[in-house]
């Protein structure tokens, strides 16, 4: 699961007092060495779900096939319960962005595009990973989102270094995505990540005055970045189920996500085989 909702536009112009904000949590060595064991897994349940991707396989059936090689490596799902979220993954299909349930009847067609995302609690620690795939043969409008989310999250990547900032890791996805005529969604950002799946800061996919993206990048610093973008439109909208976002005007969605450690020897992909 991905995210906080951004927090209201009232809180942006007016900053809450540092005291009421949550302070970011450093992790050390140790810690970082089990979030890297806990990415592992996240991409081991990916690797499992890219092959298992085919024209009529239901998102149940991957909700399913995610918790047993979670339960392989000691790891759970923690998203289940999650705000009572019911599953194990989030599975969303086409228009749909992000919190999609698993369902028995939700088969996938070939020319889908299925984002899945995947988090794990192992020793008490998070890793978050989500990733869109292609369900067989997909149109070109369907292979330019995937690229251009994919790269704009490499692009904000490349951006973690030490002494830089939230807000140039955010401006560099937001940079490239728009260069490429896409829409950054707005509504659901990235997120410090550690002991809980959000933690301080916030991550926005887009430059903005959100105090969290002063926040300076230091080595022990852990973040799930995770661009989230639409063809047609920044706007979504929640189903009636109360959990599926979709994009406003139906167009087709992307979303992808790493975890990443700040390093002094530059950023770590945590969720990484
Ligand atoms: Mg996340
Ligand atoms: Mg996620």
């Amino acid at each position: 699961m991905n995210m906080f909702r951004r927090q209201n536009s009232q809180a942006l112009r007016r900053p809450a007092p540092s005291a009421q904000r949550p302070e970011v949590q450093l992790k050390s060595p140790r810690e970082i060495q089990i979030m890297r064991e806990a990415g592992r897994i996240v991409a081991r349940v990916h690797a499992a779900l890219r092959e298992a991707i085919h024209p009529g396989v239901s998102t149940l059936e991957l909700d399913s096939l995610a918790v047993e090689t979670m339960s392989k490596y000691n790891a759970t799902s923690c998203f289940l319960g999650y705000r009572g979220f019911p599953a194990h993954i989030c599975a969303s299909i086409n228009e749909e962005l992000v919190h999609g349930i698993p369902k028995a009847d939700r088969v996938l067609q070939e020319g889908d595009i299925i984002s899945i995302d995947v988090g794990v609690r192992y020793r008490g620690f998070i890793g978050d990973s989500a990733w869109t795939y292609a369900v067989g043969g997909i149109s070109p409008d369907a292979q330019e989102l995937m690229r251009v989310t994919e790269q704009g999250l490499y692009e904000g990547i490349d951006q973690a270094h030490v002494g830089k900032r939230i807000v140039d890791v955010s401006r560099a996805v937001q940079r490239y995505v728009e260069a490429h005529k896409m829409h950054i969604v707005r509504e659901y950002t990235g997120h410090g990540v550690g002991r809980q799946m959000h933690e301080a800061p916030q991550v926005l996919n887009y430059e903005s005055q959100d105090p969290d993206g002063q926040t300076i990048l230091r080595p022990g610093l852990v973040i799930a970045l995770e661009p989230m973008v639409q063809l047609g439109t920044w706007q979504t909208r929640t189903l009636r189920d109360k959990w599926t976002v979709i994009s406003k005007d139906h167009s087709l969605t992307a979303h992808f996500e790493h975890t990443i450690a700040i390093t002094n020897n530059g950023p770590e992909i945590l969720t990484l085989p």
